[in-house]
């Protein structure tokens, strides 16, 4: 019954690893699609050799072809490398909290300005003061003045001769003694990156003392965009990215490129002229526009989606009949792990606390799952089926493989055991116990 059950387990999962020759096929696609969407090309290349030792010997999924299932390993590696969601502008700084917006010469630096103080002010009730430094284009401190009128956000009042510093030092000022939570300090750009542009941001950073520093980047860019994060981001303090013009028909590749230089997360995307044209950073959705393949994706992931329902059922089935061995406690830690780990999961089920006590007695938490599965994946497949078997000496070659030690194989066996025990216990009850409910 044991072999049994172990195969179709294993059919649910396989038809092999992906080599290769279908991991390199299927990256030369990928290379294109992440060209066409105007990521640098030194950024693409980085980014498909790491694709390529990840996806190489990595399990394809039933119904999913080779090549199918290398888009679907690029497209999570882009979202992990895209960043965390939900990134926002970090106000956690005595008042004011200065911000300080970078950038080239018409990237969205004012526009910007503007939709984040309206944002501030609406959703969270700051406070907020804007002061253009841009004393290089004429027009440009009466455009923010404008943008406040039009907003009703206060402006710092204009001042002619004043050099960008002085209006830098003046706005800080002014924030501290009109009560301002929040100061913003748009800088003027160039139509290029040149020594004199990064000397005034690194001497207005100085005299600012930003708490965030935000590069604004026409999302259009293209090849560009390393360049221009490199050097912004050697020169001043970045702490963010903001993306513009995503509502245009670009993929958004430089969203990557400049992640990937700066290690900086993108923490909003502007999506039109209009003053609420400001969302936040979803890196899926980025993803998926700037691999332009969401249906492969979403096949994939229907395809997993699946193979985890039949993988529940059969394992139900197997509890039922009174077997759960280490192999299905490993999988069982997996996709806990999926589920947004021990909280997650016993949170979502009724009756589930007492075994939540047990686990946490057991020294079971989200912390220790991965030794967990390392002790698991240190034994033979026939310890792993009789744990009964493990005595001293199997321990200890298992603590040395693992990393662990014969203490915590101890308490992985006796979490097991009651797990076992629970599972028999509830076998004769009626509508197949608590943990045929949990796998449905
Ligand atoms: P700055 O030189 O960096 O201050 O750039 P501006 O804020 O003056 O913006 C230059 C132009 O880009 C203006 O016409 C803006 O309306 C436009 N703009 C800025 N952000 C966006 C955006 O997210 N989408 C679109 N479509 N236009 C934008
Ligand atoms: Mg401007």
């Amino acid at each position: 019954l044991q072999d049994r059950l172990g195969s179709i387990l294993s059919n649910l999962t396989g038809r092999g690893a992906l080599s290769e020759k279908d991991v390199s096929a299927a990256l030369r696609e990928v290379r294109r699609a992440l060209i066409e969407a105007d990521v640098a090309l030194e950024v693409v290349r980085g980014f498909t050799e790491r694709v390529r030792e990840k996806a190489v010997g990595a399990e394809v999924l039933r119904s999913v072809k080779p090549g199918q299932m290398v888009v679907k390993i690029v497209h999570d590696e882009l979202v992990e490398m895209l960043g965390s969601e939900g990134e926002t502008i970090d106000l956690n700084a005595p008042a004011p909290v200065v911000i300080m917006m970078a950038g080239l010469q018409g990237s969205g630096k004012t526009t910007t300005t503007g939709k984040i103080a309206k944002r501030l002010t609406e959703k969270q009730g700051k406070k907020v003061l804007m002061a253009s430094l841009d004393t290089r284009r004429p027009a440009a401190q009466e455009q923010l003045r404008q943008l406040g009128e039009q907003t009703g956000i206060a402006t710092l009042p204009i001042v002619e001769g004043q050099s960008p510093v002085e209006i830098a030092e003046r706005a800080v000022q002014a924030g501290r003694l009109g009560g301002h939570d929040v100061v913003i300090l748009d800088t003027a750009g160039r139509t290029h990156i040149d020594e004199p542009l990064m000397v005034e941001m690194a001497d207005i950073a100085r005299a600012s003392n930003p708490h965030e520093t935000l590069l604004v980047a026409d999302s259009l860019t293209g090849q560009d965009a390393v360049n221009l994060a490199k050097s912004f981001n050697e020169r001043i303090p970045v702490t963010g990215i903001v993306l513009t013009r995503m509502d245009g028909d670009g993929r958004g590749g430089a969203a990557l490129s400049m992640r990937a230089v700066t290690g900086k997360p993108i923490k909003l995307i502007g999506t039109g002229e209009k003053m609420d044209a400001l969302e936040e950073f979803h890196p899926k959705r980025i993803a998926d526009r700037i691999l332009g393949m969401g249906d492969i994706v979403s096949l994939v992931e229907k395809a997993a989606e699946n193979i985890d329902a039949e993988k529940a059922a059969a394992m139900a089935k197997k509890m039922q009949e009174g077997k759960f061995d280490l192999n299905d406690l490993a999988d069982q830690i997996r996709q806990m792990q999926k589920m947004g780990g021990m909280g997650g999961i016993m949170g979502m089920m009724p009756g589930m606390g007492k075994m939540k006590d047990q686990m946490a007695a057991a020294g079971l938490d989200d912390s220790i799952f991965k030794r967990q599965l390392a002790i698991i994946s240190s034994m033979t497949p026939h310890e792993r089926a009789h744990p009964e078997i493990l005595k001293h000496s199997r321990k200890k070659r298992i603590a040395a493989g693992s990393g662990t030690n014969a203490a915590e194989i101890n308490k992985l066996l006796k979490m097991h055991r009651q797990m076992a025990d629970m599972m028999k216990a509830m076998k004769g009850k009626k509508g197949g116990g608590l943990m045929g409910k949990m796998m449905g």
